[in-house]
Formats: structure tokens, C-alpha cells, sequence
């Protein structure tokens, strides 16, 4: 044990204390104050030049420290003084800074509208209920016997492109066929040659260049056309060549058909297309060809008159969607061989509550068809119903949706409202008559149809349309002038600019008239308080097409939910024709 005790003690690991360590009053000069770690983290990342992740922080920072704004200038000159970082430095990152800030309002903007879009979408499909039952889904368009002339075929894709570009139609679609110049190559039979030739009619217009060709093909098709652009004669006459061609293999027997349904929004277009198949009809018949029946299923037609024709077998109907539902649904008529299916003015259909009957409609479907949707205006909602219906279609345009016919000379006067009625006699002295007269409310109809006495209006060649108020959206009134300045002739649109007429169609306005190369009055641009109207931003509103303002504050999306919530229809008003379904 004693040997123990002498033996030295075991190494014990020392260290030398350092010098500094001892407080001197020296360094307690050369104090430097403890720096927590986040903030050495971030000089040290500051030192990499990493502003931009430093500045995002302390901004983070600022936020969530007190309520201040983000875009606050002085918290960025406060990490600048912070951090030391040269003036030029903390520009050039500010600058930085409000780009990225400017780019994420837009996609902000962008991610609000496409959402706002995706609600007012219809999602449903437009099928029979026995293809939704079991699931069909056509892949293919329907074949026809159709085919473009040889020297058509033989011409290369770059011709058909240019031909397009110089018509400026734009199509878009898989193996869009190609466009023709003459009613000759598109191979139609004499009467109908001659039944052009009789209407004046030399050569197609450019809806009808392009879209003719696709319909005789048996594609689906979408026609974006303003009103005037020949578009009915697209889906009439390849309708009649298919009838003619059914007729020489298998005449229909009675009962049997329609094989061709139109379906039109209002009486008048229905009436008016009826019209021109029975043109064709006549000059087919003198050629020769089997007779082709057509019938009228509109409110203020006898039913007798159309289930005479339906009786005999009846190849094409012309039908309102009401008149057709009651029809349906009472088994007077079936669509068990109905193959080919036009909307005309779809948007204008669903703008005016036929959506659920339109549907309704497409139940009765039993077998595929070949569907074609027109419209003026083509708002994506309608493009979304519509492709969940056609089959690969192809879609052509010919100007703008929503764009005003260029054959409309569009005058604006400032009438005080109770000048109006008597302002309208002045009016109606510009043109000859006949002249269409719209109005927003049934009473103002009935008011200005009493004071005129206006009688049996015959709706063509109609030079002057006069809106005795500025329409809530201005779909609406493109559609009402497009009510004259047809078949290249020049038209007249007359409207009474009132007080009550909202700021946002007022700019949609403007900028309709300078798309159309129109004078804009100095009036218009005072009534909405700015000198100077700026140029659209893009395309302007997603949902109505107007130019003068973006989809989130849309005056049309605003009364549709209106009206849905409260249920209640706004319908526009045609002096002395208040059309009933
Ligand atoms: P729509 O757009 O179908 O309502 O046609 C408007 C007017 O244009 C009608 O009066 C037609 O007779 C006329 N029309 C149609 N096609 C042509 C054409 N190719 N050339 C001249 N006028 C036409």
C-alpha cells in the first residue's frame, strides 16, 4: 500500500487556458457582443450573396412580427442597413423583388380566373341516356361518302394553310380537312347550285370555305361565326345532300325520321332556316331529285302542321327546344334514326335556361350522330359542353368570338330616359323600313309596341336595328346588332345611351367600336370618367368575351348567378315578337 501512495499520480489531461480568456480592461474594449446563431447564418449568407434569400427572410420576418405591409418599403431599407449591402446591390434587388412580386399578382390573377372558369364550366355530358348508361363513348367521327375532288387532294397542306391564313380562318381539330373555294368543287348536286344561284350567292364565304368541306366529311364540328357569315347555309346544305343520298338508297317510310334535327333558340331563326332549306328543297325537286321533307316544331305553328309532315316520314326537322321537349316527351316524335344534330346559336340557348332541355333532348339520342354547334359568340363554358358532346371536331373560326359583324356602322346617341320614345320616332326615320327595336324590359316593349303600332316586322333585309337601351352585357349587343348588316350589306345600329347604363359594358363598348375601326364619341368615354380608355388586357374577359374587363368582374357571369340563385329568367325582349317557347 505504501508503495502505492509513492507511486506518482496518473497523466492528467491539461489545457492551457487561453490568454483572452482573462479579463482584462483591453478586452473589455475589444468586446464583441454575442451574435445568435440565425442571425451569423444569415451575414454569413449575405457574404455568399445570397440578398435575395436574406431580404425574403427578414421581409417574412417583418411580417409576421407586426401586421406591416410586405411591400413596406422600410423593411427593406432596414435589412439593406442591417446587412451592410451597398446601395447599388439593394436596387438591384428590389427591382428584382417587385418583378417577382408583379409576375405573382398576374399568376394570382390567372389562378382566380381559371377557377372562376372551372365553376361556371358545365360539366356534364351531352349524351343519350342509353350511352351514358352503358358507358358508349364514340372515338371515331362518322364516315360519309364524301370526299374532296382530286385536284383538291392532290394540292399540298401549305395551299390549304394559305388559303386559310388569307380568309383568316383559324381551325383547330385533328385531320381538318381542306378548304374550298367554289360550291363546284364541293360537289353539289344542280338544284343546289342553282338555289345558290338564284339567292345571288357566287361563292362561299370563309365559315362556309372551311366549314362546308368538314361537315360533308361527317366531322363534328364547332363554328365560332358572326352572325351574317353564311353560317346556316354549313350545316343546311350538307344536311340536304345526306337526305337526298338516304332518300335514293332507302326512301323514309312513315313515321321514320327526323334524320336531321336544328335546333335554333328562337322562332324567328328557326323560321328563317327552315326558309332556306325549303329553297333548296323546291330547286332539288325541279332537278329531278327525290323530294326531301322538312318540318317546323315551334311555338306558333299548329303541332298538326308538323306531325303531317312527321306522319309522311320526315328527313329534317327545324324545332325550338321547347316545342321539341313537349313533342318528345308526349312520343310524337323519336330520334331513334336521328344521325345529324345542329345547335344553332348553342350559347344563346343555354344563356337563355334551355341547358337542362337541350340535355333532356340529347337523352332521346339512341345511335351516333354527327353534331355541329354555331354560335357568334363562343364563351369557353359553351366550348367545354360542347366538346364533352362531339366526337374529334373540328373548329372553325372566322373572327373574334364575341367580336361585332365589321358590316354595322354603329351609332351612339345620349338620350335622357324620358326622351326616349320620341327620341326612337327621329331614328326610325334613318333607314327604310323594316326596323328592330330591342329593349331590356318587357314593360319598355310594350310601351314603345303601343306608341308605334308596329305590326308583323318581316325580319329580312332589315338595314337599322335600334336599341332603345344599352344591353347589361355586351354579348347581348353584339347580338342585337348583328341583326342587320347580313350578307355583306351594310347595316345600321342605332343605341340610346343613357345614365343607367353600367361603366363596365360602357369600356366592353369602346372597345368593341375600335376593334371595328368605329369612332369612339367623346360622350362614351366622359360617361365612364376616363379620357382615355387603355387597350385590352389580352383577350379580355374569359366568360362573356367582352374587352373591357377581366372574368372576375364580369357583369353577365354576375347576372347568370343572379339569376340562379334567384331563379328568376331574364330574357331579352324583341319589340312586337316577345317569342314564347
Ligand atoms: P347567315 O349567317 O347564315 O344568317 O347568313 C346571312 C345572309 O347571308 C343570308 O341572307 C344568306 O342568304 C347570305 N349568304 C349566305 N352565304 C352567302 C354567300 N356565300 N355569299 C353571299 N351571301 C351569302
Amino acid at each position: 500500500m505504501a508503495d502505492k501512495q509513492s507511486e506518482p499520480p496518473p497523466p492528467v489531461k491539461r489545457y492551457r487556458r487561453e490568454e483572452k480568456s482573462s479579463e482584462s480592461e483591453e478586452d473589455i474594449d475589444n468586446y464583441e457582443p454575442y451574435v445568435p446563431v440565425r442571425e451569423r447564418k444569415k451575414q454569413q449568407l449575405m457574404k455568399l450573396g445570397r440578398l435575395g434569400q436574406v431580404a425574403a427572410e427578414v421581409s417574412a420576418e417583418t411580417k409576421s412580427s407586426s401586421d406591416n405591409d410586405p411591400d413596406d418599403e422600410t423593411s427593406q431599407e432596414e435589412w439593406g442597413r442591417r446587412y451592410n449591402v451597398s446601395l447599388l446591390d439593394q436596387h438591384s434587388e428590389l427591382k428584382r423583388l417587385a418583378e417577382a412580386r408583379a409576375l405573382s399578382a398576374a399568376e394570382r390573377q390567372a389562378r382566380e380566373e381559371q377557377h372562376i372558369l372551372e365553376s361556371v364550366a358545365q360539366s356534364k355530358a351531352l349524351m343519350g341516356v342509353a350511352e351514358l348508361a352503358k358507358g358508349i363513348q364514340y372515338e371515331e367521327p362518322i364516315k360519309t361518302s364524301w370526299k374532296p375532288p382530286r385536284c383538291i387532294l392532290e394540292l399540298p397542306p401549305e395551299r390549304h394553310d394559305r388559303v386559310r391564313d388569307q380568309l383568316m380562318i383559324l381551325v383547330e381539330g385533328e385531320d381538318v380537312p381542306p378548304p374550298i373555294k367554289t360550291f363546284q368543287h364541293m360537289k353539289f348536286p344542280k338544284g343546289i347550285l342553282r338555289g345558290l344561284e338564284e339567292k345571288g350567292i357566287k361563292k362561299p364565304t370563309p365559315i362556309q370555305v372551311q366549314g362546308i368541306p368538314a361537315v360533308l366529311m361527317g366531322r363534328d364540328m364547332i363554328g365560332i361565326a358572326f352572325t351574317g357569315s353564311g353560317k346556316t347555309l354549313v350545316f343546311t346544305l350538307p344536311l340536304l345532300l345526306v337526305c337526298i343520298e338516304q332518300e335514293i338508297k332507302m326512301p323514309f317510310i312513315r313515321n321514320e325520321g327526323p334524320y336531321g334535327l336544328i335546333i335554333c333558340p328562337s322562332r324567328e331563326l328557326a323560321k328563317q332556316t327552315h326558309e332556306i332549306i325549303q329553297h333548296f328543297v323546291k330547286h332539288l325537286k325541279m332537278t329531278g331529285m327525290p323530294e326531301i321533307r322538312s318540318c317546323l316544331a315551334i311555338g306558333g305553328v299548329a303541332v298538326s302542321e308538323c306531325m303531317e309532315v312527321v306522319q309522311r316520314g320526315v328527313h329534317i326537322m327545324v324545332a325550338t327546344p321547347g316545342r321539341l321537349m313537349d313533342m318528345l316527351d308526349k312520343k310524337m316524335v323519336r330520334l331513334n334514326v336521328c344521325r345529324y344534330l345542329c345547335m344553332d346559336e348553342a350559347d344563346r340557348m343555354i344563356d337563355m335556361g334551355f341547358e337542362e332541355d337541350v340535355r333532356t333532348i340529347f337523352s332521346y339520342f339512341t345511335g351516333q350522330r354527327q353534331t355541329l354547334l354555331f354560335s357568334a359568340t363562343m364563351p369557353r363554358k359553351i366550348q367545354n359542353f360542347a366538346r364533352s358532346a362531339l366526337v374529334k371536331p373540328v373548329t372553325v373560326n372566322v373572327g373574334r368570338a364575341g367580336a361585332a359583324s365589321l358590316n354595322v356602322r354603329q351609332e351612339l346617341e345620349p338620350v335622357k330616359a324620358e326622351a326616349r320614345t320620341v327620341h326612337l320616332l327621329q331614328c326610325l326615320q334613318k333607314t327604310p323600313p323594316p326596323v328592330l327595336v330591342f329593349a331590356e324590359r318587357k314593360q319598355d316593349v310594350d310601351a314603345i309596341h303601343e306608341y308605334l303600332l308596329l305590326k308583323g316586322l318581316d325580319f329580312a333585309n332589315i338595314q337599322h336595328v335600334i336599341n332603345y337601351d344599352m344591353p347589361e352585357d355586351i354579348e347581348n349587343y353584339v347580338h342585337r346588332i348583328g341583326r342587320t348588316g347580313r350578307a355583306g350589306g351594310e347595316g345600321v345600329a342605332t343605341t340610346l345611351l343613357g345614365r343607367a347604363a353600367e361603366s363596365s359594358v360602357l369600356k366592353d363598348l369602346v372597345h368593341l367600336l375600335r376593334e371595328a375601326g368605329q369612332k369612339v364619341p367623346g360622350f362614351l368615354l366622359e360617361m365612364i370618367g376616363e379620357p382615355d380608355v387603355p387597350a385590352p388586357d389580352g383577350q379580355g374577359c374569359s366568360y362573356c368575351g367582352g374587352l373591357g374587363h377581366r372574368i372576375t368582374e364580369c357583369p353577365k357571369l354576375e347576372a347568370v348567378q343572379n339569376k340562379q340563385a334567384s331563379n328568376i329568367g331574364r330574357r331579352d325582349y324583341l319589340a312586337n315578337t316577345a317569342a314564347d317557347y
